[in-house]
């Protein structure tokens, strides 16, 4: 069964009084587990994809289904349950808090749901697969633009979220690092994760069952 679904998905802009859409007609879904990659130039609509189906923001006609329950329909309370517990979505560039150390930056979340049981061994385990593990005690300012994107990438790995959806996220990587993301990223989908990442770099594709185009807001299966 599909755990997202996104019917006949459109979010229109104006630009110097010209209409636009962003995001055309976009039929999509994604089941239970899957792992799928989303490319396509800049500008093609993948972040506003994903923005809508995070609904971040509100589509200008269509819906976005997450099992089952369309997500126009979710209150503020239920929307951020949802972001909570079950889809993590880790944004384009920078997303972490600068009075916050690293660890109190992956923490975040889980003091926000009223976790106290955090799984110390998971998140150490966590920094460590991802390189940032002897960084947990320092301030986001003294990390590079690499550094910070793997912060981000832990904060939203380590409780094991039914959905992470990914904008760029190993854009500022060098290879190796690139390699220890899809690397971790393939270990949770292993353990039932389904993924939404989009990506610019063709090496990572590999990692997906399914790869869609963003083309001028039209999304096609490749
Ligand atoms: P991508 O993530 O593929 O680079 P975006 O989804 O960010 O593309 O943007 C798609 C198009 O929509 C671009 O032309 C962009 O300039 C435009 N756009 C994005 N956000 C807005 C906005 N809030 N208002 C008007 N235009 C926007
Ligand atoms: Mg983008």
């Amino acid at each position: 069964m599909s755990y997202l679904v996104t019917s006949k998905l459109s979010k229109k802009y104006t630009r110097r009084g010209k209409e636009f859409s962003a995001v055309d007609n976009v039929d999509f879904s994604i089941d239970h587990g899957e792992f799928v990659m989303i490319v396509g130039e800049s500008g093609s609509g993948k972040t506003t994809f994903l923005n809508l189906i995070t609904g971040i923001s509100n589509p200008t006609s269509g819906s976005v289904l997450i099992e089952d329950e369309p997500v126009n329909e979710f209150d503020d309370d239920k929307l951020s349950r949802v972001r909570r517990e079950k889809i993590k979505y880790i944004p384009q560039g920078d997303s972490l808090l600068s009075a916050l150390t690293v660890r109190e930056n992956i923490l975040l979340p889980y003091e926000l749901n009223g976790e106290d049981q955090i799984d110390e061994q998971m998140l150490e385990k966590t920094a460590l697969d991802l390189g940032i593990g002897d960084l947990l005690d320092e301030y986001p300012s003294e990390l590079s633009g690499g550094e910070m994107r793997r912060v981000a990438i832990a904060r939203a790995l380590i409780n094991k979220p039914a959905l992470i959806i990914a904008d760029e996220p190993t854009g500022s990587l060098d290879e190796q690092n690139t390699r220890k993301v899809m690397d971790i990223f393939t270990k949770v989908h292993e353990d039932g994760t389904a993924l939404i990442v989009v990506t610019h770099q063709k090496e990572t594709l590999s990692y997906a069952s399914k790869v869609y185009v963003m083309k001028e807001g039209k999304l096609t299966e490749e």
